[in-house]
């Protein structure tokens, strides 16, 4: 078997990666790197694939797959809730981007059409190879993605949770006897504190912002941690109202319909009843003058209705922001995290509103990752990717002497044999 990396490499962002057996080619997830203008993983002609595989909706992970039926219709394989979620998210990239996408929505549709749905642990075949999607935890659908061929057995964690959280259940790590496995590096140079913690942590930070008349902005991901957060809200019985924005409003309703992905679905639908749907902007001017907590996306700031919150609650000292997922270097919500500065029409502004971060992550952190890697049977060549540069690197070294397997931090480009 052979793998090469096309993105992903000592970056979070574009994954993409070539897997070549005998005379079979199957893509594993090609994402976007969205910090500022899109960027794209390393050219591959679609002509020569045989199966695109895509492990979770994030358009780190899906967002240029599409490139692929704008002259052909490569297969693409994935669970049914993260075609329905890459369809929403795409749409929305699509539309709001501000930049040149090389390609349109009509090659959207053309990649729905192209696309076998998959439950979890279901076993296909594509050409030289056998996949099967592992339940991953990260987001709704999301999977880790193991290959078999005649040559070997290669795991894809894709982003992976073993924790899992209040939504989701955690990550199924059973892999059994690898040859290679790509694994994500996100947190692996930090541990998460224990998750009761950070939610009671959270839940008094709201009370006491609203308590003292203010607003609370939850910048979160339309995918899971928003639906997460309602969560986290209702399950403390959280006194006050609480509105959801945005995208997370198409999301519930998929989620509503594939509740069996969720690990509480009861809870789910609690959170759902006590929340206030915003859709239109009279809803949104009144409610930023309004003691609440608003859940609305981008996670990280970069688009959607969070920047006309952020932009009004940031004024003023008695509101808050809370940060509750990983923030990519170079988006605006890493800005304001480290600078305590708001970019608003492009110019930044000093944020006079509090900043609070809570670790409500949905990746395994440093101790999830080397049981994980612990767990695994046989002695499998480890490349260590999705992780910023010193974290990717420090993983490998790591692993290798914890270990003493074959463990690499991959540059874009190579090309391993397993
Ligand atoms: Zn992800
Ligand atoms: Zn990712």
């Amino acid at each position: 078997m052979e793998i090469t990396v096309l993105g992903a490499a000592r970056e979070v962002g574009r994954s993409a990666f070539l897997v070549r057996s005998m005379d079979s080619k199957v893509l594993l997830d090609f994402g976007v790197q969205l910090t500022k203008e899109p960027t794209f993983p390393i050219h591959v002609s679609p002509k020569d694939i045989d199966g695109i595989l895509l492990s979770h909706a994030h358009l780190d992970h899906s967002g240029a797959i599409p490139l692929f039926y704008i002259s052909g219709n490569t297969n693409l394989y994935t669970t049914e809730v993260t075609l329905e979620l890459t369809k929403i998210l795409i749409e929305d990239f699509l539309k709001i981007s501000g930049f040149y996408l090389p390609f349109e929505y009509i090659d959207l549709l053309s990649m729905i059409k192209s696309t076998h749905k998959l439950k979890f642990n279901e076993k296909v075949s594509i050409k030289g190879f056998d996949a099967t999607f592992l339940e991953a935890s990260h987001v709704p659908g999301g999977a880790s993605i193991l290959l078999e061929s005649s040559k070997g057995r290669l795991l894809y964690t894709g982003d992976i949770n073993s924790r899992g959280s209040l939504l989701l259940r955690g990550a199924n790590t059973n892999f059994g006897e690898l040859d290679a496995i790509i694994t994500e590096s996100t947190y692996a140079m930090t541990d998460h504190p224990n998750g009761e913690d950070v939610e009671k942590e959270f839940i008094n930070f709201a009370k006491e912002v609203i308590e003292r008349g203010g607003t609370l902005l939850v910048p979160a991901f339309s995918v899971g941690r928003a639906q997460e957060m309602a969560c986290v809200l209702k399950k403390h019985n959280f006194p006050y109202p609480v509105a959801m924005d945005g995208m997370a409003l198409k999301v519930n309703d998929v989620l509503f319909r594939y509740q069996e992905y969720l690990k509480d679905s009861s809870l789910f639908r609690k959170s759902m009843e006590s929340v206030e749907f915003i859709t239109s902007w009279s809803q949104r001017k009144r409610l930023v003058k309004t003691p609440s907590v608003i859940i609305s996306p981008a996670g990280m700031l970069v688009g959607g209705a969070a920047v006309f919150y952020n932009s009004e609650v940031s004024k003023k000292p008695k509101n808050a922001i809370a940060i509750v997922s990983y923030q990519i270097p170079g988006t605006p919500g890493r800005t304001l995290l480290e600078k305590r500065v708001a970019i608003i029409n492009g110019k930044p502004r000093k944020v006079k509103a509090e900043v609070r971060q809570f670790d409500f992550s949905s990746h395994s952190g440093r101790k999830e990752l080397f049981d994980m890697i612990k767990r695994i049977k046989g002695s499998p060549k480890v490349f260590t990717v999705h992780g910023e540069k010193e974290s990717c690197i420090k993983f490998a070294e790591e692993i290798k002497s914890y270990f003493g397997l074959d463990a690499i931090a991959p540059k874009a480009g190579n090309t391993y044999i397993i």
